[in-house]
């Protein structure tokens, strides 16, 4: 991000504060606190790629997390959603993809740490230990997780997660038999491999462009306990436990504390729709009331800043 920016989303931050530090107490009395499921992918300290972190800020980011918000795992953050209550905002930490360089410090740090940790892979990758094809494409050959490293992570209590076969767009798709590898099969492998449960699915990229409604059914076919998106968006008590919206957390660090604080134009992030309209309509009333209370907010606390 350039300075300009940094910036500008610092005095953003902070002109905004206060009214955040308000909104959010009152969410927390009326138990409407979320829960906010960050990832990471690549922990390292070259910043060769923008989807690496260095080691002093993962710490430091988690660390200034853990002070703030309580970090739980996948299944605490749907047992509150689903609940319908929530009186204390709490944060989930998610990786995406699987680099060996996480297991350096950032994995044992947060295993002596005791924060629970989901760990999202793509299943060809872990076996044949070829680079993604994302840092080829920019001239990188970094090192993917090995099984036995996701054994010894899962025997510490990390939980492995599936990220497909293949780390493909999902929504582009159309053969059920080629989604069925990407989904169930690849849990069923990595299940078989790990000798334990694999129970949350990490669509890859993640936008709203590469879900599909045909995915979020196969897995809940799976048997998967939730699957995860990637285009932002905060978990509210109520919202549908099954898919589980993250937001990106390897950034510079005010971009995360503007964003698990609550920045009110994330609040306005759309829902991805999966369900039929039955399904939707249950749902519509808690939505609607949130986005007219934060509509008006939004248009308050930040009209020129849409573009940080
Ligand atoms: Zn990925």
């Amino acid at each position: 991000m350039p300075l300009w920016k940094l910036l500008l989303l610092n005095l953003y931050y902070q002109a905004t504060r206060p009214a955040r530090s308000w909104r959010n107490r009152k969410q927390a009395a009326r138990g409407r606190s979320p829960a906010i499921v960050l990832y990471w992918h690549r922990i390292a300290d070259d910043r060769t790629t923008p989807w690496t972190t260095s080691n002093a800020t993962f710490v430091r980011q988690v660390s200034w997390l853990r002070k703030r918000f309580q970090l739980v795992s996948l299944a605490e953050a749907q047992r509150r959603i689903r609940r319908g209550y929530n009186h204390r905002p709490c944060v989930s930490v998610t990786f995406d993809d699987g680099y060996a360089d996480n297991c350096r410090r950032a994995i044992p740090w947060l295993i002596e740490q005791q924060i629970p940790c989901t760990y999202f892979v793509t299943l060809r990758n872990v076996l044949e230990g070829e680079p993604f094809s994302h840092d080829l494409a920019l001239g990188h050959r970094f090192e993917p997780n090995g099984m036995e490293q996701l054994r010894a992570m899962a025997r510490a209590g990390v939980e492995i997660g599936a990220h497909t076969y293949s780390h493909p767009d999902l929504s582009s798709i159309a053969d059920p038999r080629m989604l069925r590898r990407e989904v169930v099969a690849a849990k069923e492998e990595l299940q078989a491999a790990l000798g334990q449960p694999v129970r949350y699915f990490a669509f890859p990229f993640g936008q709203y462009a590469n879900l599909s409604p045909e995915a979020f059914e196969m897995a809940k076919q799976a048997g998967y306990a939730a699957v995860c998106s990637a285009y932002g968006g905060y978990n509210f008590p109520g919202d549908d436990p099954f898919h589980l919206q993250r937001i990106a957390a390897d950034e510079t660090m005010i971009r995360l504390k503007n964003w698990v604080t609550m920045d009110p134009r994330k609040l306005r992030t759309r829902r991805y729709e999966y369900q039929g309209p039955e399904v939707r309509g249950q749902r519509s009333e808690n939505r609607g009331l949130k986005s007219i209370i934060f509509h008006s907010q939004t248009s308050i606390l930040c009209p020129q800043f849409h573009l940080l």
